[in-house]
């Protein structure tokens, strides 16, 4: 069809572009208007529109309109079985109802689904009359969502330039989109954030000004369209005035009704500078806020035991858990810092990390440099990802690549948003994966089959559909300074994995390696069941594989509450804002200590890395009786199972092949990264979960060993039943593998890495250790854990 012009409705189409179109008038002067995709508004092709005023010519994007719905929609069917739906919207230049022309009813119900009150969507206008919608060809993208904000009383946030926008049409960006609390107000601007403020560095050194790291200001467009939407009783919304529009009343934490808005701009992210508002949905009754207080730190950190006691609450501020991240994402942001010299950054909250990795490749060609992104955080909390890159330096647009560990919504969400904010400025970008947690365990390395569904959940359509790299476990990707490997994890999910990041110092061109263990969480195997059996075996075998196998320098944990890497660096910088301090700056990798600062010194050299330690805390936690004790949901795999199959009773005197040469592992030591060099990090920094299994005094000869027993050949079979002591109750469970996952085919004994029981001393395992060499053959008993059982004189530990 061609879209013919109706001189009655240009009005009316002026005004559903009254910006876009203003920028244009002043682009297109002189001919093209510098390669912008224009169009007569509504159309798919470009075309020419007319000035309002009068005859001239003018060049127009050919932007999607946008609008909040406010009724859910209505259907009616025509004498011919076609059916038109209509809804009620608050479109960008005033109230309409939007109508389809008459579809089959299949597509009429698919394009009904986006048309939910309260949702900010986009559609295509018809060319002739703004009130038609085009159909697309698919019918489910007909009306886009570009944020919902339905009955919620949680407030979303999205930046101006990143994150959520009108859908792109016509070869061009659509319309910036922009949500948060308003916090001012001018005749011609409007000021948005999510209302965190920091106003002293860690160390309680006041900032020239309150910190409002994710707070913009708007220019308003001097007809921009103000609405109120009453999500009680979304027929109670209409058209208002800037006048009417409430602002919050101030930023204290205590102030818990925030006005919450949805903003959409007149241009692109392109034109960002010059864009302007042009039409506010403002919410009531208004958006509530949690009433607590917003720190740099992760909440409940031992850094805050200085700050006092919350007049609000009553408590003091370190007793006080911030809201759930989904919620109430601007309780845990944090700012961004970067970790190697213009080469590896933290980028996440102060909850979940992510980590931006750029490498180079070192050849002139910028074409093969990677920005590559690792893991994606919480959904809701993309702005503050996205600022986070903007202040490190980075356009999130940049970003070539996103690796996620594994199929866990904390870790995989913003990706949606981030592919559509790729897909709108017409980017390409690659998503890599773990084939397990999405398409299931199939099989492990040694053959054996299994049919056990991944963790990333069925209805990630679009992340299924876009993952285009599963990872090759065990080889170093090579991308010049920075070199990825990604080692096959399962226990957290069945697809975990870790991942090693070999990064280069430019300051010393010397390479350190990260250690960043995904999915290091014990939910959902605290007890064994059916289901969870082998993960839980999984679970132990990677920490003690991890352990003994893989040279890491430094830790890069994944959740802040592993590793206390945003204190470290919130030390850090209070350190460096010390003036006494201003000849002698440090830098994270200063910061960061490689080995646990109290272990015993064995050799000039501290016995113990930070990332073992930290490994060793969730080791624990699954492993030792002392879970039991301190947990009443806890059952661990020494009191409770699985036990590896065979071995119910434990094994006696069984013959074993010493395949490495053993090392010493050293009970948890609680306090991490110690580093007497910064002020705030002289004790070290002891993180709250699960402190109970903190042991320094303890130590365990680990050891990677072929276990001559016929039975258990490195994996859980299916439908294994064994009585579990600890429930006192059998459990019949599912299979799966377990050291099998790094077994070579047809491996008939794979490798484990057992560790002995529980040695007194340092000068105990020492003794152990002595005894072992790889090659030797020996004779070991072992507990029904799988734990190498120590005799009175340690020394006979390996026979
Ligand atoms: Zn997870």
């Amino acid at each position: 069809m061609t879209p013919t012009r109706d001189p009655n409705t240009s009005t009316s189409r002026w005004r559903l572009w009254p910006l876009g179109l203003a920028v244009a008038v002043l682009a297109a002067c002189g001919g093209d208007g510098g390669g912008d995709t224009v169009a007569t508004p509504g159309a798919t092709s470009p075309g020419t529109g007319t000035s309002p005023g009068g005859t001239t010519p003018v060049r127009v994007k050919a932007f999607r309109a946008a609008g909040l719905v406010t009724a859910a929609p209505t259907l009616r069917t025509d004498a011919s079985g076609g059916q038109t739906v209509s809804v009620a919207v608050l479109a960008q230049d005033g109230p309409r109802t939007l109508t389809t022309p008459a579809v089959a009813p299949a597509r009429a119900a698919a394009l009904q689904a986006a048309l939910v009150p309260g949702n900010l969507v986009d559609w295509l206008p018809s060319a002739t009359d703004a009130n038609v919608v085009q159909v697309a060809a698919d019918a489910a993208v007909t009306f886009n969502v570009i944020l919902a904000k339905g009955n919620a009383t949680a407030t979303q946030f999205d930046l101006q330039k990143y994150g959520a926008a009108v859908g792109r049409n016509a070869d061009a960006p659509g319309p910036m989109v922009a949500a948060g609390w308003v916090y001012a107000k001018t005749g011609a601007t409007v000021t948005v954030g999510d209302g965190s403020m920091v106003t002293a560095d860690q160390a309680g050194r006041a900032y020239p000004a309150p910190i409002k790291r994710y707070e913009e200001t708007y220019t308003l467009a001097p007809d921009a369209r103000v609405f109120n939407v009453n999500t009680a009783s979304y027929g109670q919304s209409g058209a208002s005035t800037l006048a009417a529009l409430p602002v919050t009343a101030d930023y204290r934490h205590a102030t818990t009704a925030r006005q919450a808005a949805y903003l959409v701009f007149d241009d692109n992210h392109e034109n960002a500078a010059t864009a302007r508002v042009a039409a506010i949905w403002y919410f009531t009754p208004q958006a509530t806020s949690d009433g607590k207080p917003v720190w740099d730190v992760p909440t409940l950190s031992t850094m805050l035991a200085d700050k006092g006691t919350d007049p609000v609450s009553g408590l003091p501020y370190a007793s006080i858990n911030a809201t759930s991240v989904t919620t109430a994402p601007y309780t845990r942001s944090t700012e961004p810092f970067e970790m190697v010299k213009g080469t590896m950054y933290y980028v996440g909250d102060n909850e979940v990390a992510s980590y931006l990795l750029k490498a180079d490749m070192g050849t002139a060609d910028p074409a093969d440099d990677k920005v590559i992104k690792i893991d994606a955080g919480w959904a809701n909390s993309g702005y503050q990802y996205w600022r986070n890159l903007e202040l490190v330096g980075v356009d999130p647009r940049s970003v070539t690549d996103i690796w996620l560990t594994h199929g866990h919504g904390d870790h995989y969400g913003t990706v949606v948003e981030q592919l559509k904010m790729m897909d709108n400025a017409g980017k390409p970008i690659n998503l890599w994966a773990s084939r397990e947690d999405v398409l299931g365990v199939k099989a492990d390395l040694q053959g054996n089959a299994f049919d056990i569904a991944g963790a990333l959940p069925a209805t990630e359509t679009v992340i299924r559909a876009r993952t285009n790299n599963y990872y090759v476990y065990d080889k170093w990707y090579d991308y010049g300074n920075v070199q990825i490997m990604v080692i096959w994890s399962p226990g957290h999910t069945p697809g975990t994995t870790n991942m090693l990041f070999r990064v280069k110092n430019p300051a010393d061109g010397r390479f350190y390696t990260f250690g960043y263990h995904g999915g290091y969480g014990f939910n959902g195997l605290n007890s064994p069941t059916a289901a969870n059996g082998w993960l839980r075996l999984s679970f132990q075998h990677g920490f003690s594989y991890l352990q003994n196998t893989v040279d890491v320098d430094l830790v890069a944990p994944q959740h802040t509450n592993q590793f206390p890497i945003v204190e470290v660096y919130q030390a850090l910088k209070a350190y460096n804002r010390d003036p006494a301090n201003v000849a002698r700056q440090l830098t994270m990798l200063d910061a960061m200590r490689s080995k646990v600062f109290d272990s015993p010194v064995v050799d000039g050299v501290n016995l113990t890395g930070e990332f073992s330690n930290q490994l060793e805390k969730r080791r624990s936690v699954a492993s030792y009786r002392a879970s039991d004790a301190a947990n009443a949901t806890y059952r661990s795999i020494e009191t409770s199972g699985p036990f590896k199959p065979g071995r119910e009773n434990g094994l006696t005197h069984i013959g074993a092949t010493v395949l490495d040469g053993g090392r010493i592992i050293q009970g948890f030591v609680g306090p991490q990264n110690k580093n007497p060099a910064i002020p705030l990090l002289a004790n070290g920094v002891v993180t709250s979960t699960d402190n109970y299994v903190n042991d320094p005094g303890g130590f365990y000869v680990q050891v990677s060993i072929d276990v001559k027993d016929s039975i258990y050949k490195g994996f859980l079979p299916q439908g294994y039943a064994q009585f579990s002591p600890g429930l006192n109750a059998t459990v019949t469970y599912n299979g799966g593998p377990v050291e099998s996952v790094h077994a070579a085919k047809g491996t008939f004994h794979p490798p484990e890495v057992l560790r002995t029981q529980r040695l007194n001393s340092l000068a105990d395992a020492q003794a152990v250790l002595a005894t072992l060499s790889r090659g030797r053959e020996v004779t070991v008993s072992l507990t029904p854990a799988s734990e190498i059982v120590v005799p009175a004189d340690v020394r006979q530990t390996f026979r």
